[in-house]
């Protein structure tokens, strides 16, 4: 589906790698002064000044860590964007440049890597990053895209993982489990497509879990409510994997345990209905989805005040000393002890 028809199929011999690289890029234009320069030398040259440089990379590859075959081309370069910003906020810092390495065979005409530049560039203005280089070869069978990000903060704002303390209060923002159920919903349809390709999907009414998983964004909107809150989380962290990995993350770096509790965790109306039509319980894919992009962050307990009323952020446990482990309360009583599976896992069992 993702290869164009000949009609409008222009294969990446005829622009050349410097023509290619040219035609997908040209539509940038850089907005930070901090890019000094960009595309169109040996390397990039950024200034930030007294400040530090955050730099994040994350690499991506068809079939392992996306599926073309729902996943349309514009949506994987937004989202590839977008994650990539999110490793950058979740150090409370600002995404500045972005770097993009892209291998590809010649399966893809280059209409195809316009649409995946396309989400790029509309995830870059929207987040007010620049392109500033990237590199482009060939490859023997499939997609690659590695992306490298770069952000800047003032030393004193960056916020780690490990800097959590005892007793504080652990807080995310949005909802959970959202992007799992969207994925869990386009697999299926994925199915039952191929069993029987005259049935359409039916995605109607799933708007918003699909949008999680095909869109998701950085939540650049929290950094700034917590900002002009006056509160500066104590540990940070974006919800790539699942809640229950990123919670082990803070505490175990932090030397910390902690009690969060089940019925706090924000879900979202759509998420408990999809996970009650996928026979999960919604918890589940909050605990061990991943996708999210939310960020989960620790606040001291003096902060409680300012944060209790802010919406889009709710308190769901504390941290504890690291001999109490890592638990969560859950609604019907018990505490279970928090593991992580990631969703490896559970596409495994599924
Ligand atoms: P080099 O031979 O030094 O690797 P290239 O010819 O690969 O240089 O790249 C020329 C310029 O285009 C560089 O600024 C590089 O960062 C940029 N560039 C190359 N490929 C991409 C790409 N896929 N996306 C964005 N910029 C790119
Ligand atoms: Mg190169």
């Amino acid at each position: 589906m993702n290869d164009s028809t000949p009609a409008n199929r222009t294969e990446l011999s005829a622009l050349g790698e410097f023509g290619l690289i040219k035609h997908l890029t040209q539509a940038f234009i850089n907005e930070q002064p901090s890019t000094i320069k960009g595309i169109g030398d040996d390397a990039a040259v950024i200034d930030y000044g007294e400040k530090v440089t955050l730099v994040s990379t994350d690499l991506l590859v068809e079939g392992v860590h996306f599926d073309l075959s729902y996943m349309p081309l514009r949506h994987l370069g937004y989202k590839c964007a977008a994650v990539n910003f999110s490793d950058i906020v979740a150090m409370n810092g600002k995404p500045r440049q972005l770097f993009v390495g892209i291998s590809v065979s010649n399966r893809f005409p280059v209409e195809a890597l316009e649409e995946i530049y396309e989400g790029i560039r509309l995830a870059c203005k929207r987040y007010h990053v620049d392109l500033a280089g990237g590199d482009t070869t060939s490859s023997l069978h499939g997609l690659f895209l590695s992306l490298t990000v770069t952000g800047e903060a003032e030393k004193q704002d960056v916020v780690y993982r490990n800097t959590a303390k005892e007793n504080d209060l652990i807080c995310v923002s949005g909802d959970l489990g959202s992007a799992y159920m969207g994925l869990l919903l386009l697999e299926r349809e994925k199915k039952v497509y191929q069993a029987d390709p005259a049935m359409q999907p039916d995605l109607a009414g799933y708007d918003y879990i699909l949008e999680r998983q095909l869109k998701p964004e950085p939540r650049t909107d929290i950094l700034e409510l917590l900002k002009s809150a006056g509160v500066k989380p104590t540990a940070m962290i974006d919800v790539s994997d699942g809640l229950a990995s990123e919670i082990l993350h803070i505490c175990e770096d932090s030397g910390l345990g902690c009690r969060i509790y089940e019925d706090k965790i924000p879900l979202d109306a759509m998420t408990i209905a999809a996970a009650e039509e996928f026979n999960i319980q919604p918890v589940t894919a909050a605990m061990n989805g991943g996708e999210d992009y939310e960020l989960l962050f620790t606040i001291n307990m003096n902060d409680f005040e300012k944060v209790k009323g802010l919406e889009g952020i709710s308190i769901i446990g504390h941290t504890t000393e690291a001999n109490a482990g890592v638990f969560m309360a859950s609604n019907n009583g018990p505490l279970i002890k928090i593991e992580a599976l990631g969703w490896n896992h559970m596409r495994d069992v599924e």
